[in-house]
């Protein structure tokens, strides 16, 4: 049947070699499963490398004080009680072995003088709870990740990007995906698969995040008919580089707070102790960026519109140990020493709070055979993540991913995929190409950009969202007229051209949600309504395919067990 395809047959295909992917496929590994992992870049260059402050987990090796308890707390009230409240107990109680593994495997984080693993202050944490690696933790998790999967075995597919999933009747089987360098398409056949694909942050103009992050995964899982959860929430950290242009919204991370870094005004005050007197520059993200932004609307910003951020009150020799990225950065391309004087600061395009609606125990999303874990999915970090949650949940539920898809596949018969699937799917794949003269991919991912970031960013209202919507309809409609030249062979505009349609599937998802939660909670900002409402503190927001259209509709959370509302209850 699909004999023209390049085609391989696994019993678990893990979609992105991320943190998530990883460890998923560590996992599907030890169980026995035969694994391939896909990634659309170079295997090592996941977006998890560029993660810098830590891992949050509760190891008690700098305070004593900590417990699971404790950053199951910070963590359902960073994320305002929309959690799901399971997810984020998994996560608190199993953070901390799988940190430990992590170093068992070889990573080598800093160290307490008595040689356990240092731990730094974040956001929103009670504690010191972040295990890291000066502010590169992310590219250690991914060499020791990468480095004993390797070992393990699994098969590799770089450069190749995942176009479709395949289906069975309902059960996933596989996927459709291109090689980018030649353009030829690949056959992958699974019993189960796992979406690891990370988020949608270049829907956005300012943002942190790499080309990658154009919401492939979730758009994925959406057209092939899994529930999607909380995408009305999308995380703004408050400290990008604000100048010079080129390099907008690249992240300063938040170890320059955790050290105790400083944010003033243009007037030198220090604002955070109007926004949050207790926290201070400590306080949650979604506190911060809305603290940063509204300085700059009321005409107290820097003069690139920012705000200050100084650590240079510490020894220099401190802050290059500590923070020897951001000295680096902000040396070589803002023509800035940090150690001497403050940086220029403004909130950036982040994280994905919302993604795929997965069950907490098993990571298994609404359809059988699959699985999805990491930025791609959603529940643990309810409105608003905070510092260092992201690296644990990436171990913690890629874990169970990757456990939960080898089991599902030990029983799973064979996928058998019709060919007619296949061939619709590469034709859609190719439709760019048949067009002619059209739209121009790079134009129209610029046009969403400006148009995500005025109407939908920070701050929203009903009239900004009615008028996203409609313009995001016009989009579409140049979408289905892009078209590119050339041949297959390396061609980022067509790449980008299909990039496309999962970008402007997810922004109509974040806006329509948007729309419909009518208060303000974490990361989501309603001037209309700018209060938390208790009834949308107890709904998450669910959206499904019907169809060709996207339906919303409300599910109410579950409520807590006695023990874990007790936990909640108490102050520390
Ligand atoms: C600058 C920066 C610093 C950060 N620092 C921290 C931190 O200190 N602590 C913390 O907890 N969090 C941090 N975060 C957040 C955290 O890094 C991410 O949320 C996390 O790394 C996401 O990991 P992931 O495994 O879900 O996805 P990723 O690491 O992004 O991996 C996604 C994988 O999917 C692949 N992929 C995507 N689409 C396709 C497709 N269509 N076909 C095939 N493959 C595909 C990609 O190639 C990639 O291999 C930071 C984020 C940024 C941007």
């Amino acid at each position: 049947m699909t004999d023209k395809f390049e085609t391989h047959e696994h019993d678990v295909l893990v979609i992105g070699a991320g943190g998530a992917g990883l460890r998923a496929a560590i996992e599907a590994l030890g169980q026995g499963a035969r694994v391939g992992v896909v990634c659309k870049s170079l295997l090592g260059k996941a977006h998890t490398v560029m993660a810098e402050g830590g891992i949050a987990a509760a190891m008690c090796n700098v305070d004593a004080a900590d417990d699971w308890r404790t950053h199951f707390r910070d963590t359902m009230r960073g994320g305002k009680l929309l959690n799901n409240w399971r997810m984020a107990q998994l996560h608190a109680q199993e953070a901390p072995d799988r940190v430990r593994e992590l170093e068992r495997w070889g990573a080598l984080f800093d160290r307490t003088q008595e040689g356990q693993i240092l731990q730094r202050a974040f956001g929103g944490h009670t504690f010191k709870r972040l295990c890291h690696v000066g502010d590169r933790t992310g590219l250690e998790m991914i060499r020791t990740l990468q480095d004993h999967g390797v070992q393990m075995g699994f098969d590799v597919y770089m450069e190749c990007t995942v176009a479709r999933l395949l289906k069975e009747g309902a059960r996933v089987a596989g996927a459709l995906a291109y090689w980018r360098e030649q353009g030829r398409f690949v056959l992958f056949k699974a019993k189960a698969v796992v979406i690891a694909t990370g988020g949608i942050g270049k829907a956005w103009r300012v943002t942190s995040n790499s080309w990658e992050y154009t919401g492939d995964g979730m758009a994925l899982a959406y057209e092939a008919g899994a529930e999607l959860m909380d995408m009305e929430f999308v995380q703004f950290h408050p400290t990008g580089m604000v100048w010079p242009p080129g390099v907008q919204g690249l992240l300063v991370t938040e170890a320059v707070r955790g050290e105790g870094g400083v944010l003033r005004n243009q007037r030198g005050e220090r604002f955070m102790e109007k926004y949050d007197a207790k926290k201070m520059e400590l306080a949650t993200r979604d506190v911060v960026a809305r603290a940063i932004y509204t300085e700059v609307r009321e005409g107290r910003g820097t003069e690139h519109g920012g705000a200050f951020l100084d650590i240079s009150h510490k020894p220099a020799e401190y802050v290059k140990r500590k923070l020897p990225s951001m000295y680096h950065q902000f040396k070589e391309l803002a023509d800035v020493d940090i150690t001497a004087g403050p940086m220029e600061v403004g909130p950036t395009c982040h994280y994905m709070m919302g993604g795929i609606r997965v069950e907490a125990e098993t990571a298994q999303t609404s359809l059988p055979g699959l699985f999805a874990a990491g930025e791609a999915a959603a529940g643990l970090h309810g409105a608003n993540r905070l510092g260092g949650n992201s690296l644990s949940d990436l171990l913690v539920f890629g874990r169970r991913a990757g456990l939960a898809a080898a089991q599902y596949a030990k029983s799973a018969a064979a996928p058998a995929i019709a060919s007619a699937d296949v061939e619709a799917a590469e034709r859609a794949a190719l439709e760019p190409f048949q067009r002619g003269e059209g739209e121009n991919p790079y134009t129209l991912h610029r046009d969403l950009q400006v148009l995500m970031q005025n109407l939908v960013g920070i701050f929203r209202t009903k009239e900004d969202l009615e008028e996203a919507l409609g313009e995001l309809e016009k989009l579409k409609s140049r979408c289905a007229r892009v078209s590119v030249e050339g041949s297959r062979l390396f061609n980022p505009g067509w790449h980008l051209a299909l990039e496309l349609q999962s970008m402007l599937t997810i922004a109509e998802a974040v806006t329509k949600s948007a729309q419909m939660r009518e208060e303000s909670r974490g990361a989501h900002s309603r001037i209309d309504f700018p209060k938390t409402d208790a009834a949308w503190g107890k709904k998450n927001i669910l959206v499904q395919r019907e169809g060709s259209a996207m339906t919303l509709r409300e599910q109410a959370t579950a409520a807590l067990p006695p023990e874990l509302e007790q936990i909640l209850a108490e102050e520390k």
